[in-house]
């Protein structure tokens, strides 16, 4: 059929070019996606080949829990922190271990980072991060006596359990001879009363990365509250989807998910429960921000049958008594298994869907951890929407001006 007028031969193009548009909309939105951009294809990685040379000790760990807060509460400034801080540079010879001070406002902190690189490391030579913050709250708001609400906590399970995983790891990951390079940051000022909050030392690690190592860093993982003798661990947002996509299978590799059954043959029991979801805001926020790969695993329902951001949090009920060795142990041994097969490489990590949340409530959503990180996914919806307006506002034009031609 003849066209009738040159308007209908010039619909097409108008579709194409919205087409175009609409197609550059999305990807400027994926572009200023926050998940990493390593898209590989998964292979899968066979964990149970490595499951009977774990070495992760959690009594060495609870030690440690025991001798962090013989020493009192870590808050920043304090010797208690600057002990913990020579203890891990006396301790791990076998790692390059520097300082980094920093003052932010009236507040002097230190992070700790152990390196160990392969043989042969070179400027491209991947990086998994492992991260806890070993300073301990310097209120315990939370508490129930009124009059202690202004002491500073030992932090047992929030401060020393996540450095106590950091350091039994420093012992047994030299002699794995890993092909990558591991660091191992401890980040101080996470758990501050500042209003609003802020994660001090996270933030100054990821101010001080440059475009190539965060490149060559596969995975963030942050351990904090991993000690909980009653051991609830479940999918914690935002993270990133890739990277947590990786957990399940570690976990049911070492009987941690409900009726999946683990590499030696036996039924799990539900420490990991992947079909809930928590918001907490962690030191993993500061490297997603940047477009790092990072998730945090934390236990927030900290003792039996706490409710998220209750139970001994933030209280003086964080003591060492509450903390089991097996516990560490558990959690200690899936990131090493994670090592060990290579779980976080990039090549390894499957590109799947995040994980939804399931059964998130209302009350599990805690706000008070937020801060400006809060505003990082508007941030980014914005950013694309705005994006999105110019190019459409650009076809706009196109069209007016080729109707007037
Ligand atoms: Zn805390």
């Amino acid at each position: 059929m003849l066209m009738q007028d040159g308007g209908d031969l010039r619909t097409p193009k108008r579709f194409a070019i919205v087409a175009l548009m609409l197609l550059l909309c999305s990807l400027s939105t994926s572009i200023l996606q926050p998940v990493h951009a390593v898209e590989s294809p998964y292979e899968p990685v066979e964990i149970c080949d490595y499951v009977d040379q774990l070495e992760f000790n959690g009594t060495l760990a609870n030690e440690s829990v025991h001798w962090q807060t013989s020493l009192g509460p870590r808050v920043p400034g304090t010797n208690a922190s600057e002990t913990f801080r020579n203890s891990v540079e006396e301790n791990l010879t076998l790692w390059n271990v520097s300082m980094h001070e920093y003052t932010v406002d009236d507040l002097t902190f230190t992070n700790v980072e152990a390196v160990l690189e392969p043989d042969g490391a070179d400027n491209d030579t991947p990086r998994i991060v492992l991260v806890a913050h070993y300073d301990t709250r310097n209120v315990a708001e939370r508490d129930s006596d009124e009059n202690r609400t202004n002491e500073p906590i030992v932090g047992a399970n929030d401060g020393a359990s996540g450095a106590a995983a950091l350091l039994e790891l420093a012992r047994i990951i030299p002699p794995m001879e890993l092909e990558y390079e591991v660091e191992l940051l401890f980040t101080d000022a996470e758990d501050q009363n500042y209003t609003p909050h802020r994660f001090f030392g996270a933030e100054k690690w990821a101010e001080e990365q440059t475009q190539h190592d965060i490149n060559r860093t596969a995975a963030f993982i942050v351990l904090d509250m991993i000690g909980d003798a009653d051991l609830q661990l479940t999918h914690i947002w935002p993270g990133n989807g890739a990277l947590w996509s990786t957990i399940p299978p570690l976990a049911e590799a070492l009987g941690m998910v409900e009726n999946q059954t683990d590499c030696n043959g036996g039924m799990g029991v539900k420490i990991f429960d992947q079909n809930t979801s928590i918001g907490v805001f962690d030191d993993h926020v500061p490297a997603l921000n940047i477009g790092i790969r990072a998730i945090d695993l934390i236990d927030i329902r900290f003792g039996p049958g706490a409710q998220a951001f209750g139970g001994y949090w933030h209280t003086h009920e964080d003591t060492p008594d509450k903390v089991s060795a097996e516990s560490l142990e558990t959690v200690g041994r899936m990131v090493e298994l994670g090592l060990r097969s290579g779980a976080w490489l990039a090549t390894n990590i499957s590109v799947v869907e995040q994980i939804e949340p399931v059964n998130t409530s209302e009350e599990e959503v805690e706000e008070t951890e937020t801060i400006e990180s809060q505003s990082y996914p508007v941030l980014m919806l914005m950013a694309a929407l705005s994006i999105g307006t110019l190019l459409l506002f650009m076809a706009f034009l196109g069209w007016n001006i080729r109707k007037k031609s």
